[in-house]
C-alpha cells in the first residue's frame, strides 16, 4: 500500500458554492477566480466543476491556454495582464480580457494591430498599493486607448485590500472606483470574496469570487450556505505511550506532561501540510478531535491521543481538513491564511474526485 495521503474534491461542493454565490450576487456577473491550479484543486477540474461561471480569472497566459486547449470557450481574464509584448499574440488568438495596470502595457497594446475587439480591464490602485494606475494614470490611459476605438472595449477594475475587515477603508476604496468613472460608464468590477459577502454595493457589474467557491473564507453569517471542497486525509501508521517528561520530534519542542498516547498520521510539509502548526493544532481521528503535538515532520506529525486511547487503531482515518474542520482553523494554528494551505498541496497526494 502506498501512502495514504489523499485530497477529496468535492465538484458538487463547488457547483453548489458557485450557484449559492449567484445567489448573493443577483445581476452581477461573475469572474470565477481558479488561478494557482484553482486554488491547489485542479484547474481543469475546477473549470468543469464551475463552468456556469460567466468568464475564468487567472493569473498567466498558461494557465489560460490550459483551458483554452480543453475547450474552455467562456471568457478568461489575464488578472495581471500582459507580462512581456510577446504574449499578445496568444492573446488576440485566445481571445482573453487583460488587465491593464501600466502605461508599458499600454505601449505594448498601441503598438500592435489589433483586428478583433479586445476587453481591456484597466486596474485603478484605490489604495492597495500593489498594481494599478493613480486616477490621473488611469485616465491618461484611457485616453490614449480610446483613441484606437473600438479596438479596445475598457472596462473599469480595482481591488480591496481589507476586504475581511469592517473598516472604513472599504467603502474609500470603492468610493474612489466610482469617482474615476464619474464621466465615463465603464463596466466596474472590484468585490472578491469577502467583499461579495459582507458588501453588496461593491457587486458592481461584475464579481471576483475565489476562496468563497472552495468553501473556505467563509463568514460565521454565511457558514451554513457554503460547503468545503478539499477534504485533506491521511491515516494512523503508528502508535505508540511516551512518559510524562519525555520529548516529542525534531528540537523536542513539546514534553508529555503525563503518560502520553501518540498517534503518529502519514502527513508532512512534504505533503503540504503547514510546517509552522503550532502545538495544540486540531486533527481528526475517526471523527474525534486531537491536537498535534511537537514539531510537523516532512512525512509525519504526531497527535495526542491520549483522552481516547482506547478508541484509536492503527489505520484508522485522519480528516486534517475538510467539512469537519475548517482549513481556515488549521491556518490559524499555523500563522497563516487557508488559501496557502490550499494551494501549497504538492504533487505526491493523491487527489480523488468526489
Ligand atoms: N481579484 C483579484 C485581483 C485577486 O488577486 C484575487 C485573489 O487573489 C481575487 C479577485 C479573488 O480573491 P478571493 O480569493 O479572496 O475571493
Amino acid at each position: 500500500m502506498s501512502r495514504p495521503i489523499e485530497a477529496h474534491i468535492n465538484l458538487g461542493a463547488l457547483q453548489h458554492n458557485l450557484a449559492q454565490t449567484k445567489a448573493l450576487v443577483g445581476h452581477s456577473r461573475i469572474w470565477a477566480v481558479i488561478k494557482a491550479n484553482g486554488y491547489g484543486h485542479g484547474l481543469l477540474r475546477v473549470a468543469g466543476a464551475l463552468n456556469r461561471a460567466d468568464g475564468f480569472a487567472v493569473a498567466s497566459v498558461d494557465e489560460a491556454l490550459q483551458l483554452r486547449q480543453a475547450g474552455f470557450l467562456h471568457p478568461i481574464l489575464l488578472l495581471e495582464g500582459l507580462f512581456d509584448a510577446s504574449e499578445l499574440s496568444l492573446v488576440l488568438q485566445h481571445r482573453l480580457d487583460l488587465v491593464v495596470h501600466s502605461h508599458h502595457q499600454v505601449d505594448w497594446l498601441l503598438a500592435q494591430t489589433i483586428k478583433e475587439p479586445l476587453h481591456l480591464w484597466l486596474k485603478l490602485d484605490t489604495g492597495m498599493h500593489r498594481l494599478g494606475f493613480n486616477e490621473e494614470g488611469l485616465h491618461q490611459a484611457l485616453f490614449r486607448l480610446k483613441h484606437h476605438a473600438p479596438r479596445f472595449k475598457c472596462h473599469l477594475m480595482s481591488h480591496l485590500a481589507c476586504a475581511e475587515d469592517d473598516t472604513p477603508f472599504n467603502q474609500y476604496q470603492y468610493q474612489q472606483l466610482l469617482a474615476a468613472n464619474t464621466n465615463y460608464q465603464y463596466k466596474l468590477s472590484l468585490a472578491n470574496s469577502a467583499a461579495i459577502q459582507t458588501a453588496p454595493q461593491t457587486h458592481l457589474n461584475w464579481v471576483r469570487p475565489g476562496i468563497m467557491l472552495y468553501g473556505a473564507g467563509i463568514l460565521a453569517s454565511q457558514k451554513e450556505r457554503f460547503k468545503p471542497v478539499m477534504t485533506l486525509t491521511s491515516r494512523v501508521i503508528a502508535l505508540k505511550w511516551i512518559e510524562a517528561g519525555e520529548g516529542v520530534g525534531y528540537g523536542q519542542t513539546w514534553q508529555a506532561s503525563q503518560t502520553t498516547c501518540l498517534a503518529i498520521v502519514a502527513v508532512g510539509y512534504g505533503d503540504g501540510y503547514p510546517r509552522h502548526a503550532t502545538n495544540g493544532t486540531p486533527v481528526l481521528i475517526s471523527g474525534m478531535r486531537f491536537s498535534l503535538v511537537g514539531r510537523v515532520s516532512m512525512d509525519m506529525i504526531t497527535v495526542d491521543v491520549t483522552a481516547n486511547a482506547q478508541q484509536i487503531k492503527l489505520n484508522d482515518p485522519v480528516e486534517l481538513w475538510g467539512p469537519n474542520l475548517s482549513v481556515d482553523e488549521v491556518a490559524e494554528h499555523a500563522n497563516t491564511i487557508g488559501y496557502e494551505l490550499l494551494c501549497g498541496i504538492t504533487q505526491r497526494v493523491k487527489i480523488k474526485e468526489l
